[in-house]
């Protein structure tokens, strides 16, 4: 049985943010995830943040932000605080990097993606993690005067998690979900995540943790396709010593297909539903939230 969580977020004001990355319009899968984030903090008294994930470079372009804060102002949608730009806070991704290297839970990674999969086929394949196959290992053993060679003369790596020295650190962990109740962390599956690379000194997983805990984000809200993703934020606020948030992993917005709304779904952004003659109380119905 998992122990207790060491911190229980009921006590505390709700803080809930929206993080959108910036590589696209927003469309109504958006509209449900803010609002969603809103009214969770806004019926509470409590606050609702906005935060930009733009760590992407290649992929995330400054037209999107602009037209994520055009629509959520014009959804009624206001953020307490200023903006966080995840590409503002490099030296905390930085900074949490370093505290996972004092704990020896790192080692740089120089394979390529076609090198893994080779070496995948070779073993006769890899079990399949919730971020894809998993990682065979392969220079987690690699001599580490080596290794630094190989940094100092600048190949490309990517810096990995251990995962099984990891877990054997923290014990047992569990998180709590508004629908789902007390769920027993289990980020094994995952593997050696990546955690940052050469150019980047973050990921996904360890930008996100990070943030939440940065800005006091006590109720993190998003879809349920990243409930997978909080074995690893869990895992990770444990090694850095964050405080644990609650969470509500929420339904998806779903298109005409019976797929999950992306970006190509251009009928169903919200500038072209505003173009339409759309008003924010007609998305609202549009999403299946009263008004
Ligand atoms: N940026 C992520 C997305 O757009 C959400 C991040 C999160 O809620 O953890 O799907």
């Amino acid at each position: 049985m998992p122990p207790p969580l060491k911190y229980h977020p009921a006590m505390s004001p709700v803080i809930t943010r929206f993080a959108p990355s910036p590589t696209g319009e927003l469309h109504l899968g958006h509209a449900y995830a803010a609002w969603f984030a809103f009214d969770a903090a806004t019926r509470r008294g409590g606050e609702f943040l906005l935060r930009i994930e733009d760590i992407d470079g290649a992929r995330c372009r400054p037209e999107f932000v602009a037209s994520i804060e055009a629509d959520l102002a014009w959804l009624g949608l206001e953020w307490s605080r200023p903006v966080r730009y995840q590409s503002d806070c490099l030296p905390e991704y930085r900074a949490a990097l370093d505290r996972l290297a004092a704990q020896n839970l790192l080692y740089p990674c120089f394979c390529t993606r076609a090198e893994i999969k080779a070496e995948i086929e070779a073993a006769g394949g890899a079990p399949q993690g919730p971020d894809g196959p998993v990682y065979p290992g392969t220079c987690r053993t690699l001599d580490p005067d080596h290794a630094a060679m190989r940094v100092a003369r600048g190949d490309s790596y990517a810096i990995r998690l251990n995962m099984a020295l990891a877990l054997g650190q923290v014990g047992p962990l569990n998180f709590h979900d508004a629908d789902a109740g007390t769920i027993a962390c289990d980020a094994a599956p995952f593997g050696d995540i990546v955690l940052a690379r050469k150019d980047t000194p973050t990921s996904y997983h360890l930008a996100v943790t990070v943030d939440d805990a940065a800005q006091g984000v006590t109720l993190v809200t998003r879809g349920v396709d990243l409930l997978a993703a909080t074995h690893c934020h869990r895992l990770l606020q444990a090694l850095l010593e964050l405080p644990v948030p609650d969470y509500h992993h929420h339904r998806l917005m779903l298109g005409a297909d019976g797929k999950r709304l992306a970006k190509r779904d251009h009928s169903a952004t919200l500038a072209s539903l505003r173009a339409g003659g759309a008003t924010p109380a007609d998305v609202r119905v549009m999403v299946g939230l009263a008004v």
